[in-house]
């Protein structure tokens, strides 16, 4: 039995070995990758339901890899942060975020702004107000057309300086989400904690909302309780237009998903507006 026992353990021992070489590599990949750059930025969309007006873009990161493609932020946003690569990754994407905006709004888009993910490792850095204010100074947007989407589990984080991290954000005058909301903590206090402006209704309700009862009743009552709390409210993860007609009907104010945009490339989005909006 003892024999086994260690040739289980050997076995996974010599996985796991696989598994921390491959993370080891990707890492050192990262690491050449950032000073090459080969992150690009894709943008998605995000419009009114009244009006279908373009009123937002959500900036997603994506790795051109040298011998893969393109490589989607799932596999490498966790390796990121593991390794602390995801702090430079972050002041680029915020860097690169705020200047796309500014191109976009020189050619005409004036009223658009842009949100950016803040993963817990970088809202937590010290170093985060910082590379904040920069990518406004250096892009010449307001703060205001800025908005950083930090998730549930990250407000929640035991971490001390949440709240004051916040404060100084929304002094500075950018755009504070929560994103993925109702997904990842029961209470709701935080939410009179706070100084936020908006809640992003994570998708995996807005999937189901016409055939599953609690599904339609949770977007329900976030769109109910946002508006009671003067909080913007948006859905994401839109695919038919029945779930747009859904949402408009019930009072999200503005939508995102694949059923109005895909995410794309920065210089393709002007293109998509004006066949979008004629
Ligand atoms: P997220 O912030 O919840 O972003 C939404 C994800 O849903 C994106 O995947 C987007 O392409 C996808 N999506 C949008 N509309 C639809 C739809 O109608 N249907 C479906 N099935 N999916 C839709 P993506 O780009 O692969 O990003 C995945 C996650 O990676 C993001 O989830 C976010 O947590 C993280 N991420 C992406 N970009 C960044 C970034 O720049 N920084 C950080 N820290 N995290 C990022
Ligand atoms: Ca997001
Ligand atoms: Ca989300
Ligand atoms: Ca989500």
């Amino acid at each position: 039995a003892k024999d086994a026992g260690r040739g289980v353990y050997r076995f996974y021992d010599s996985d796991l070995d696989k598994k921390t070489r491959a993370v080891s590599r990707l890492q050192a990949q990262m690491f050449k990758s950032i000073q090459k750059k080969h992150f690009v930025l894709h943008y998605q969309p995000i419009v009114e339901t009244e009006t279908s007006k373009l009123v937002g873009v959500e900036a997603l990161v994506r790795w051109e890899h040298p011998g893969q493609g393109l490589v989607g932020p799932r596999t490498f946003i966790p390796i990121a942060e593991s390794s602390g690569l995801i702090i430079v990754l972050g002041e680029w994407i915020l860097k690169q975020a705020c200047r796309q905006l500014k191109e976009y709004q020189d050619s005409g888009l004036e009223h658009l702004s842009v949100s950016v993910n803040i993963s817990a490792v970088q809202f937590n850095h010290e170093k985060l107000f910082e590379h904040v204010a920069a990518a406004i100074d250096q892009s010449g947007i307001l703060p205001s057309q800025l908005e950083l989407e930090i998730t549930e589990s990250t407000l929640m984080s035991t971490a001390t300086q949440v709240n004051e991290t916040l404060q100084k954000l929304s002094e500075l005058g950018v755009k504070l989400c929560v994103d993925d909301f109702g997904t990842g903590y029961s209470s709701l206090a935080y939410l009179k904690r706070f100084p936020l402006n908006r809640l992003k209704i994570d998708r995996s309700f807005i999937q189901e909302v016409l055939r599953n009862q609690d599904d339609a009743a949770i977007t329900r009552a976030i769109i109910t309780m946002a508006k009671a709390l003067r909080l913007e409210v948006v859905a994401e993860g839109v695919e038919t237009d029945q779930q747009f007609a859904f949402l408009r009907n019930h009072g999200c104010e503005t939508v995102q998903g694949f059923f109005v945009s895909r995410p794309m490339p920065g210089e393709k989005l002007l293109q998509w507006h004006q066949r979008y909006c004629a």
